[in-house]
């Protein structure tokens, strides 16, 4: 297909880590050029050293991919849908509609960035403009800097200086329409030939019963929060058993909503609300958001933070292989029932709150002695809100290998973590049924119940004893850590 000579050159919009119309400032600028707009979504599994999308994450993107069709169509629009290496099939079609401009919204890996170099370097020799803009972040990552011009390290002082540089720009509307250009592009495929859902066996029911990816759901999710849990966050945000957070996270990593659009709508609630929240509600959650920019500056400037200790010292580690404690691990059966709670919500709805992140990674890392990279990549696959920057940066934090992460030494206890954070003991009941007849007292130490109880669950219900035990695990990775110093 081609355009007609005197129509004038399209503009391609070329969607990635951005699934919406609204506040997408590439499009804004598509649209301003006043040329027929190509929307294009290419599915790259082929550029070098791309990472590909976990199970959950390929189940989010089919979904907001089609929710992004719904609201193009909706507005006169369509998405043009490829599968290739990033670069070379945005060129390849820049070349067959002859754009005038190809524009992008920015992403931060370092190997999206090379992809997109490259895509901007041929568009350009080729006499094509070639744009890109910021719509994930609310300052770039090389924005914000210590006084001496450097990285950050510490997030207090990075946040403080990413709020000294003012209020992020007010969100844009989505276009009231867009028409697109008629008939198929050489490679242009159907969504569903993409593949990304699971057939066989198909183990998305419990993701599909969570959630509603796209931008009308991401919208939803926000006015929800913002009547409901705004108010009462900064108590309630470490509480699992409680439905305190905004549960966003899915939709701010495909880019359904914008965190400016969170900024600004969070401060205007706070404003209007007849019940409004406390000025630590407001600042406790939009600091989690300063957490997620904090995540991503590190991935800017230490592009291996996936894969490489930000402090070396944890090169040194004696981490252990053990097959049967990780698959305990993965699986929900480590016999401490906070941590099996964490890890069942995570298989059965794609999330997990964060507290039992925390505990759960805290307990694989250190009861486990196993690697944080084995845990990563298992939340990477898990996980809907699997994120190239916040996944990383939160596994090096809870390991203390990271930048301003928590101390090694302090090893959570997930009895009290449990008893204190669901202290009647209905996250664990809603996530590990076998448990469920247990009283509170009992529920996060089962080992603890009466005999006659604990029967029950070990011999009917199948749930394990605990699969180290607390104490001589925390004395062994205390000493795992101990062997890493370098000597006097
Ligand atoms: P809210 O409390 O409502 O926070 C609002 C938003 O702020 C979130 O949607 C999220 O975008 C951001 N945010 C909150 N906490 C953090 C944090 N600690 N670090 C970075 N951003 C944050 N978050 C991800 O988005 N993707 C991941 O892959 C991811 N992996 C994690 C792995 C581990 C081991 C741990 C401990 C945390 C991880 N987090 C990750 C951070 C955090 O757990 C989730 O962002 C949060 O639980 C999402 O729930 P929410 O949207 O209700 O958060």
């Amino acid at each position: 297909m081609t355009t007609a000579s005197t129509s004038p050159r399209p503009v391609i919009v070329w969607f990635r880590d951005d699934l919406r119309l609204s506040d997408n400032p590439a499009l804004t600028d598509a649209m301003r050029r006043g040329a027929p707009v190509l929307a294009a979504y290419v599915f790259d599994e082929e550029s070098p050293d791309v990472r590909p999308p976990g199970g959950a994450s390929r189940w989010w993107l089919h979904h907001s991919l089609s929710a992004l069709e719904r609201g193009l169509a909706a507005r006169g629009g369509r998405l043009a849908i490829f599968r290739g290496a990033g670069a070379e099939t945005i060129v390849g079609l820049a070349k067959a509609a002859d754009a005038a401009c190809v524009v992008w919204n920015r992403r931060y890996g370092a190997a999206e960035r090379q992809v997109d170099s490259a895509a901007k370097a041929a568009l350009r020799s080729a006499g094509r403009e070639a744009e890109s803009f910021n719509a994930a972040l609310l300052r770039e990552p090389w924005e914000v800097k210590s006084r001496a011009g450097a990285p950050m390290k510490v997030f207090t002082p990075f946040w403080k200086a990413a709020q000294a540089l003012g209020e992020p720009a007010a969100p844009t509307p989505a276009p009231a329409r867009m028409p697109g250009l008629d008939g198929r592009w050489p490679g242009e495929i159907p969504l569903a030939a993409l593949d990304l859902l699971p057939t066989r066996p198909d183990w998305a029911g419990g993701l599909r019963a969570t959630w509603k990816p796209g931008e009308d759901g991401a919208r939803e999710r926000l006015s929800a929060f913002l009547d409901e849990d705004l108010r009462g966050y900064a108590a309630r945000r470490d509480r699992p058993d409680l439905p305190g957070t905004s549960r966003l996270s899915p939709h701010l990593r495909f880019g359904e909503i914008s965190p400016r659009q969170v900024w600004h709508a969070a401060h205007a609630a706070a404003l209007s609300a007849e019940r409004p929240p406390s000025s630590t509600d407001l600042t406790k959650f939009l600091a989690e958001l300063g957490w997620r920019e904090f995540s991503y500056h590190l991935l800017f400037h230490n592009p291996d933070l996936a894969t490489r200790n930000y402090q070396p010292r944890f090169d040194a580690m004696p981490w252990r292989d053990d097959a049967a404690a990780l698959e305990a691990w993965r699986r929900g059966r480590t016999g401490y029932p906070f941590v099996d709670a964490g890890m069942r919500q995570l298989w059965e709805t794609g999330w997990m709150h964060n507290r039992t992140r925390m505990v759960a990674a805290s307990f694989l890392i250190k009861h486990l002695l196993i690697d944080w990279r084995v845990g990563e990549a298992w939340f990477w696959d898990t996980l809907v809100d699997a994120d190239p920057a916040s996944n990383a940066a939160s596994w090096q934090w809870v390991a203390g290998s990271g930048a301003d992460a928590a101390p090694y030494y302090r090893i959570f206890n997930p009895v009290l973590q449990g008893e204190k954070l669901d202290p009647a003991g209905d996250y664990v009941r809603r996530f590990v049924p076998e448990l469920a007849d247990l009283p509170p007292d009992a529920i996060h130490r089962p080992w603890s119940a009466g005999p006659g109880l604990l029967a029950g669950i070990a011999s009917k219900r199948g749930y394990p004893g605990p699969i180290v035990d607390h104490d001589a695990a925390r004395a062994r990775a205390l000493a795992a850590l101990a062997a890493t110093r370098e000597p006097d």
